[in-house]
């Protein structure tokens, strides 16, 4: 570490964030990778519990939400999402998500939903979706417009993606920008999922997908070479393979990076290697000092227990400069996939 991080580090113990640019603070924000259902805080899902008279204490939930490896977090992911049962449900936290947004000052979010925990639950996705529409609406009055990523579950395979597309189709909505895959990227070889891509860009959506999270830098490559993956969902695997970093670097293809996330679900650990690392450890800024464009995000924040807001002091306290952080902060506008918002923060 060199001295002034050494400064920085010591300042930030005796009075943490004392020294955080307000300029940062105040900027209106934009949040590109969150999940609905990674959002939900302890006394919601109690509430939720309640509903369905089940009754489950806000300390249980959050011994669910603590992790030591990626495995276990899909689980607590899989626990919690098995309290959404009624379109009701799905409104519920989609007004507590947007309500948690304001609060960060964030005016522009593109919010994932898996549909494909919803298909494999035999729900409907056109009448949660439409709860969850109606629920967000009047937030665009108090200046917060969402977007939506129909997201299918990479374990369960190529045949329930390809129902996640359809269902994107199905629910007709302008506001459905992108399609992608999250979940456990071991599981199905990426070759596998190429003619699910060709059929949602075919469809007009997007393309994502989760990659280099907790697999290799191959992963991303193949997600941007067979896929046509547009943005990656963390790739911090790509911090071990330099060609790569050139390659996103020159395409402009951004890295969705969650650095509490990764600190949590161990998927730095596995990426460096290591049996413990902190936010120190982070990648972070050589990813965005090598010219990568990386849309800084929280990922599931009530899960990980870390706000939009806290993430930026992270960046701040891995050493990133204001001017550094405001152009990361531009950046989630710049790479969002509407772009009405893209001068509200210059
Ligand atoms: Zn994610």
């Amino acid at each position: 570490m060199d001295e002034c991080r050494k400064a920085r580090f010591a300042a930030l113990v005796s009075s943490p964030f004392a020294m955080f640019p307000e300029s940062v603070t105040s900027l209106p924000k934009a949040e590109l990778h969150l999940h609905l259902e990674g959002s939900i805080q302890p006394s919601t899902v109690c509430a939720l519990t309640a509903r369905n008279g089940i009754t489950v204490t806000e300390e249980e939930v959050r011994r669910r939400y603590a992790y030591t490896n990626f495995l276990e977090f899909l689980e607590a992911f899989k626990w919690v999402t098995s309290f959404l049962r009624e379109p009701e449900d799905y409104a519920l936290i989609t007004r507590e998500i947007a309500e948690h947004l304001l609060s960060q000052r964030v005016i522009y979010a593109e919010v994932t939903l898996s549909i494909g925990v919803m298909l494999l639950r035999k729900q409907s996705p056109e009448k949660n979706f439409e709860a969850i529409l109606a629920a967000a609406e009047p937030f665009e009055k108090r200046g917060l417009r969402i977007n939506w990523i129909f997201d299918a579950v990479r374990q369960f395979g190529p045949e329930a993606a390809m129902r996640v597309v359809e269902a994107a189709t199905q629910c007709a909505s302008k506001s459905i920008v992108a399609f992608g895959i999250g979940g456990d990227e071991l599981s199905v070889p990426t070759v596998e999922l190429r003619s699910v891509y060709e059929q949602a860009a075919a469809g007009g959506l997007h393309r994502l997908i989760h990659a280099g999270e907790v697999g290799g830098p191959e992963t991303i490559r193949e997600a941007i070479e067979l896929l046509g993956a547009e943005r990656i969902g963390h790739g911090i695997a790509a911090i071990n393979d330099p060609a790569l970093m050139d390659l996103l670097a020159d395409r402009r293809i951004p890295l969705e990076i969650c650095p509490t996330s990764n600190i949590r679900t161990g998927a730095l650990a596995r990426q460096l290697g290591r049996s413990e690392v902190g936010i120190d450890d982070h990648p972070l800024p050589a990813l965005f000092r090598h010219g990568i464009p990386v849309v800084l995000s929280t990922d599931d924040p009530a899960m990980f227990h870390v706000t939009l807001a806290e993430e930026y002091k992270h960046a701040y306290q891995l050493g990133m400069t204001e001017h550094e952080l405001l152009r990361l902060a531009q950046m989630s506008f710049d790479f969002a996939f509407e772009q009405r918002h893209s001068q509200m923060a210059r």
